[in-house]
C-alpha cells in the first residue's frame, strides 16, 4: 500500500512518514501544492493525505484538481485547529475524510486503515486464500490455524498479493506499491522478499499458495 503525504511542516511530515512506514506502508512526501499535484498525477497511490494550508497552492485546490482529473484515490485532509470552514470546504472539494490538528498518530493510523479498507476491492476484514488467513487490522497471518510472524514489509507485500488474488502481479507492481519514490534497492529485492514469504507460508505444506509466473511475476492462488 502506497501513500502520498503532502504536508509542509517538516517535523510533522517526518513523524507521520515514520509511523506509517512502521506499519508497512510506503510513503512519498511532498511539501507544497505544486509538488503534491505533480506526484499525485505521476504515481499511483492507495491514499493521499493533504494538509489544508500549503505553499504555492492550498490543499483544497489540490484536492479539487485531483478530482477534476478523475482520480478516485481516497483523500484524507488535515485541517488547522477548529477551522470548521476548512472541514466543510475539504469535504466539498472531494476529500473522503478530514482530521483536525493536533491529532494523535493512533487516530491518524485508524483513519488511514479505514479509508484504505473502504476503497479496497475486498471489503471484508480478513483476506483469505485456502487456509491462509490475513487480518490487516490486527496485522496477523495464520496458515492452517497456526500463527506466523511477519515483518511490516513482508506483511505489506502479502497484503498486496491478496488484494490481487488469482491474478499475476509483476515485480514492478510490487515495488511501486510497497516501496517509496526514493527506493533504490537491489533489482532482485522483490524476489528475495517473495522467497521469504514462501518459506513462511508454503514450507512443509503440500498445497503451495505462492506461484512464480516465469518472466512475469507472482500469483497467490489455490491453483497454480
Ligand atoms: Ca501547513
Amino acid at each position: 500500500m502506497r501513500i502520498l503525504l503532502v504536508e509542509d511542516e517538516r517535523r510533522l511530515s517526518n513523524v507521520i512518514k515514520k509511523g506509517l512506514e512502521e506499519d508497512g506502508y510506503a510513503v512519498d512526501t511532498a511539501f507544497d501544492g505544486e509538488e503534491g499535484q505533480f506526484m499525485a498525477e505521476s504515481e499511483s497511490y492507495d491514499l493521499i493525505i493533504l494538509d489544508c494550508l500549503l505553499p504555492k497552492f492550498d490543499g483544497i485546490t489540490l484536492c479539487k484538481n485531483i478530482r477534476k482529473k478523475g482520480h478516485k484515490t481516497p483523500i484524507l485532509m488535515l485541517t488547522a485547529k477548529s477551522a470548521i470552514e476548512d472541514k466543510v470546504l475539504g469535504l466539498d472539494s472531494g476529500a473522503d475524510d478530514y482530521m483536525t490538528k493536533p491529532f494523535s498518530f493512533l487516530e491518524l493510523r485508524s483513519r488511514v486503515r479505514a479509508l484504505i479498507r473502504r476503497t479496497s476491492r475486498d471489503s471484508t476484514t480478513t483476506l483469505t486464500v485456502a487456509d491462509l488467513v490475513v487480518d490487516p487490522l490486527k496485522h496477523t497471518v495464520e496458515r492452517g490455524g497456526k500463527n506466523i510472524a511477519f515483518t511490516p514489509k513482508e506483511f505489506s507485500i502479502l497484503e498486496f498479493l491478496l488484494h490481487h488474488k488469482d491474478e499475476v502481479v509483476t515485480r514492478t507492481m510490487v515495488t511501486e506499491h510497497v516501496w517509496d519514490y526514493n527506493f533504490e534497492g537491489m533489482s532482485n529485492v522483490v524476489d528475495v522478499f517473495l522467497a521469504n514469504l514462501r518459506k513462511k507460508i508454503d514450507k512443509n505444506t503440500s498445497k503451495k499458495l505462492i506461484h512464480t509466473v516465469h518472466g512475469v511475476g507472482y500469483k497467490i492462488s489455490e491453483v497454480a
